[in-house]
């Protein structure tokens, strides 16, 4: 029997570690060393990145997916539909009533994202294709007033975000020359930009946001949502109301039912996993993505982030390969990457070891912009 490795997730975690795997196994079209099954229950894998762009009409629906058939070759199978469960003890898992059995399972089941205070009937979800789509359609009628971006709760993924949301909005005002009579105000419950940054990187981004006359509203926890008004609790207890005519809003982000059910997720409510092989608690189950929580300096978790996604993929396809060939594992993760912040024309970009201090935001430019774009569009020339 050949060698079997679940994937579970065919996200931007699942499809680069079934890539990476199948080339590091030495899979080629008729030889397949070990096969590897990915589970995924929608019909298309999402480039979650690309959906900033998608609220400003910069991307259409279907530029934001790849085909999942697309990806099968070099030993590489998607088995379509929602998974149901998960034995990590006997490396199980349950798809559309089948039981199938791995050597290897790595875990990719990226975050479950939950609408609250009824969000959804006054914005849009723009952490969704639905709502980044259905955020533009209302744009493009907005003739002024009163934007709101906020962050319903943390963790969320994808640190930057909100502040390219409203930085890409803020651009599209100015295209359409309604920019002096339209107010964009960004609430979060934290207390700078992306709290695991240093100060000087959180000032940056502060300043770059008062350049652009966008107003932020840091340490404001959303408490109630109603039509065109929100409530948000403040240090001290006091509470204070906010108007908008129009509203993009990220969900809450919990860990998926089932992982829980598996008894996988630990304190933190997320998957804890080895923080250099990123094993589970049990042998040979791995987990990447958004859903585990990763410590690094100073208390803080690393960013959930596709980047991390990507070289966690890496890590773990290694060490299973070189596993498969009766060899140890020798690569450790290292939450070192970058980060690029999108603001229409140019971006800037948080580049370093997020382990240690020396974190840097590089200025904005033209070139940074382009990078963003040309990482979307290897993604999709790599992977479909
Ligand atoms: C608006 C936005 C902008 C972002 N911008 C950036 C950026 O600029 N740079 C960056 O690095 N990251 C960015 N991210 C974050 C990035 O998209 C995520 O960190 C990344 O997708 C995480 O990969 P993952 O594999 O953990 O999860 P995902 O990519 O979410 O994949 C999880 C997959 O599992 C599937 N799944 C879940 N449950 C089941 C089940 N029971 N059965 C079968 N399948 C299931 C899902 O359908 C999904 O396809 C952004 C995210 C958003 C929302």
């Amino acid at each position: 029997m050949k060698p079997t490795i679940l994937v579970l997730g065919g996200g931007i975690g699942g499809i680069s570690t079934a890539r990476e795997l199948s080339r590091k196994i030495g899979n080629e079209d008729g030889i397949n060393l070990a096969r590897i099954l990915v589970f995924e229950k929608e019909k298309s894998s999402l480039y979650a990145p690309s959906l900033t762009w998608m609220m400003v009409g910069k991307r259409e629906e279907k530029q934001v997916y790849g085909d999942l058939s697309d990806v099968e070759l070099g030993g590489i199978e998607v088995i379509h539909g929602e998974i149901q469960s998960i034995d990590p003890e006997n490396r199980a898992v349950i798809s559309n009533g089948t039981e199938y059995r791995g050597d290897y399972i790595v875990i990719s089941l990226g975050t479950k994202l939950t609408d609250i205070y009824n969000l959804s009937r006054y914005g849009h979800n723009f952490y969704t294709p639905a709502g980044a789509s259905s955020f533009y359609e209302d744009l493009q009628q907005f003739e002024g007033g009163e934007i709101a971006v906020v962050v319903s709760s943390l963790p969320h993924k994808s640190p930057v975000a909100p502040y390219e949301a409203a930085l890409l909005i803020d651009d599209f005002i100015r295209e359409k020359e309604i920019r002096h009579k339209t107010g964009i105000t960004l609430y979060t419950p934290e207390t700078g930009p992306m709290d695991f940054a240093s100060e000087e990187i959180s000032g940056k981004v502060r300043r770059l946001m008062e350049e652009k006359e966008i107003h932020y509203k840091p340490e404001h926890t959303l408490i109630t949502a109603e039509k065109n008004s929100l409530t948000f609790s403040r240090p001290g207890n006091k509470n204070v109301k906010a108007a908008f005519d129009l509203l993009a809003f990220t969900p809450k982000h919990t860990a998926p039912d089932l992982i829980r059910e598996a008894g996988l997720t630990g304190t933190s409510g997320w998957v804890e996993v080895d923080e250099q092989t990123l094993q589970t608690t049990h042998d040979n189950v791995f987990a990447i993505g958004d859903i585990i929580s990763l410590p690094v300096g100073d208390g803080k978790t690393l960013p959930k982030a596709g980047v991390f996604a990507q070289y966690q993929a890496d890590t773990v396809a290694h060490n299973i390969a070189r596993m498969l060939r009766g060899k140890q594992p020798n690569k450790m993760f290292e939450p070192k990457g970058s980060y690029i912040l999108d603001q229409g024309d140019k971006a800037s970009k948080v580049d370093g070891d997020f382990n240690a201090e020396e974190l840097k935001i590089k200025t904005s430019s033209m070139i940074r912009h382009w990078e963003k774009v040309l990482t979307e569009k290897a993604w999709f020339l790599k992977n479909f």
